[in-house]
């Protein structure tokens, strides 16, 4: 049986129902995938595979955040983005004017030339059927897209079927991922993964594995294209800590910096990371803190 692969972007407005679609295409799995952190600017929200075929479903940070609403910047943002995937699947509201962001985003499909298809999500809140041609023949006439389709999911409408459209797009090969791979956008757990890989990376066998690494804090600033990440590393001894920190904070800092590049590439955005490292049970111990790294130097 020959294997094939087709990555999908899927893009649109915010509250289109990108997120539910993925959830209603993936199975609403709750496992998470730790393998390798993404080296592109997209990160990888659900992966389905269907017999042969595996679909790798990706979000792109070009279109839904604001950060990158001025035009020139978003639309290059998004085209970077579409260009790496094999279709771009992108969903619209039955009615409204497109907005800012739509138009660029459809601007950016033109150019890329990249296949692309659109759905129109949310057809159980259509008032007439009439509206879904006139939106249809609306998406159609920009002659961007491929195909239109209509979905909803909240009834579970049409969803299924897009399988065998995305299908058509595929690239033949080995698969990327094993069967039995999902991922609900974790994030957290992404993140404390590169931060343990970068670890067990620098510091060999020396650290036992008595490590955690917590993520207290991942948050995105409204306004700036910044996520705030803040991370605990729990060591079992005191000794531990003396070895993740390392001289003058040498060896933490050269974790931070590596693992704040993997968590950049991840996320397709600036990060601040702030590590601290504790000893458990332990907490009066003192915490010791590397702030920023590297990030003031770049801005
Ligand atoms: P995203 O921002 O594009 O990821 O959108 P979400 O998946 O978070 O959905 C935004 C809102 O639209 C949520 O309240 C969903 O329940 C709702 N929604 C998603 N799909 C449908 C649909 O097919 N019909 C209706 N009526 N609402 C939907």
């Amino acid at each position: 049986m020959e294997t094939s692969s087709v990555f999908v972007a899927l893009v649109g407005r915010p509250n289109v129902g990108k997120s539910s679609l993925t959830n209603r295409l993936v199975g609403e799995k709750v496992a998470i995938v730790t393998s390798k952190p993404q080296t592109t600017r997209t990160r990888i929200t659900g992966i389905v595979t269907k017999g042969p075929v595996q679909f790798v479903l990706l979000d792109t940070p070009g279109v839904h955040i604001p950060r990158t609403k001025l035009g020139e910047r978003m639309s290059k943002a998004a085209s970077d983005s579409v260009a790496d995937v094999d279709v771009s699947m992108m969903l619209f509201e039955p009615y409204g004017a497109f907005t800012d962001a739509e138009t660029a985003m459809i601007e950016a499909l033109k150019k890329s030339g990249a296949p692309a298809i659109a759905v129109i999500n949310k057809t159980d809140t259509l008032k007439k059927e009439k509206d879904l041609e006139v939106r249809k023949q609306e998406l159609e006439d920009l002659g961007v897209f491929k195909g239109v389709y209509a979905t909803s999911v909240r009834e579970d409408k049409g969803c299924e079927e897009l399988f065998a459209v995305l299908e058509q797009y595929g690239q033949p090969g080995p698969h990327f991922f094993p069967e039995d791979a999902y991922t609900d956008l974790p994030e957290k757990a992404l993140v404390s993964e590169i931060i343990r890989e970068k670890m067990l990376l620098n510091l060999y066998d020396e650290i036992p594995h008595g490590i955690a690494v917590t993520v207290e804090r991942f948050k995105e600033r409204a306004d700036k294209n910044i996520i705030d990440i803040d991370v605990n590393i729990y060591c079992e001894r005191k000794s531990h800590k003396g070895m993740v920190i390392g001289k003058g904070g040498q060896m933490l800092k050269k974790i931070a910096s590596q693992a704040r590049l993997d968590c950049e590439d991840f996320l397709g955005t600036k990060v601040n990371l702030q590590c601290w490292v504790k000893v458990k049970d332990d907490w009066r111990d003192s915490d010791f803190l590397l702030n920023d790294f590297g990030f003031r130097q770049t801005n």
